[in-house]
């Protein structure tokens, strides 16, 4: 009998990985991503920055992006690499479309599995917001001065925390998005990249945002994802706060002084049979 062909499964090659990253954080971010789940999306996964650095660029196999943006954090700045990111993936035909920043460790295998559940010739936008409600804007578009201007409310997934667009969707942008365009948008609504993203597909495009609680930006305090669903969880995240206290997934594992982001510890949970992993 011949084997019948499964209709469209998303696999790793399916799926455009872009990271932000700026030339600041190059030797403090990139190797605890590097050395982790860069490993299992290397061919898939690109960082995109704001400086031309051999040492990086032999690091990731050629996989460092000069997006040629502004190095500083501001709006503008992170609206032009997020552009450059969309318009890279628009050029490299994959089906899915997955941004993190460069403190997200990214459970590759599960990220996949999440995509599969999902058609990307239809339109998806897949994420976690970080507030409890839409946000509310003043809609400066088309209101006459005279008029009054009206409020316009939309959901956006948290960059930090990682989210997804499906090709279909990211066609449609296209009109409103790419070559630049996305730049504009920023500025016209003069709001940080993942809530531009957010405006234009929530409230431009009227394609509502699909929340998906396994993705993890440090605003959430890490410490409570329990190790017994970390292989269900899609990404995680760390921060330092004013007092110098960490926010971190708590596992055992590493010392702290050499992992002390978790990525290691993290990783080896999830893949013991990494050859640096302790064995079992
Ligand atoms: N970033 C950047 N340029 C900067 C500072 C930060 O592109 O000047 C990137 C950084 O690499 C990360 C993201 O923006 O991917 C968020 O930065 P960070 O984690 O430092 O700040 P947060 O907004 O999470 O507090
Ligand atoms: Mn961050």
């Amino acid at each position: 009998a011949t084997a019948t062909v499964a209709p469209s499964g998303t696999t790793l090659t399916d799926v455009f990985i872009s990271v932000k990253t700026t030339r600041h954080y190059h030797y403090s971010r990139l190797p605890a991503i590097l050395t982790t789940w860069f490993q299992l999306a290397k061919n898939q996964t690109w960082f995109f920055t704001d400086k031309d650095d051999a040492v990086f660029q032999t690091k990731t196999n050629g996989h460092m992006i000069n997006t040629n943006c502004s190095s500083s954090h501001n709006r503008k700045a992170l609206c032009c690499k997020m552009s450059v990111e969309f318009d890279k993936f628009l050029e490299s035909g994959k089906k899915w479309f997955c941004h993190f920043d460069d403190d997200n460790y990214v459970n590759v295998p599960r990220l996949v599995k999440l995509l599969d559940d999902y058609d990307p010739r239809e339109d998806w936008y897949l994420g976690k917001p970080s507030i409890r409600a839409p946000l509310e804007i003043v809609n400066r578009e088309g209101n006459p001065p005279s008029k009054k201007s009206l409020k316009i409310r939309f959901w956006f997934a948290t960059g930090g925390a990682g989210f997804c667009l499906s090709r279909a969707l990211a066609l449609k942008m296209m009109p409103v998005a790419s070559g630049g365009k996305f730049i504009s948008i920023g500025d016209k609504i003069r709001l940080p990249d993942d809530v531009t993203m957010g405006y234009i597909i929530e409230h431009l495009l009227k394609k509502p945002l699909t929340v998906v609680e396994q993705f993890h930006s440090h605003l959430e305090p890490m410490k409570f994802l329990h190790k017994e669903t970390f292989h269900d969880q899609i990404s995680f995240s760390f921060s330092k706060n004013a007092k110098d206290e960490w926010n971190i997934v708590k596992i055992d594992g590493f010392d702290l002084k050499y992992d002390p982001k978790r990525f290691k510890s993290i990783h080896c949970y999830l893949f013991p049979y990494f050859s640096y992993c302790p064995r079992r």
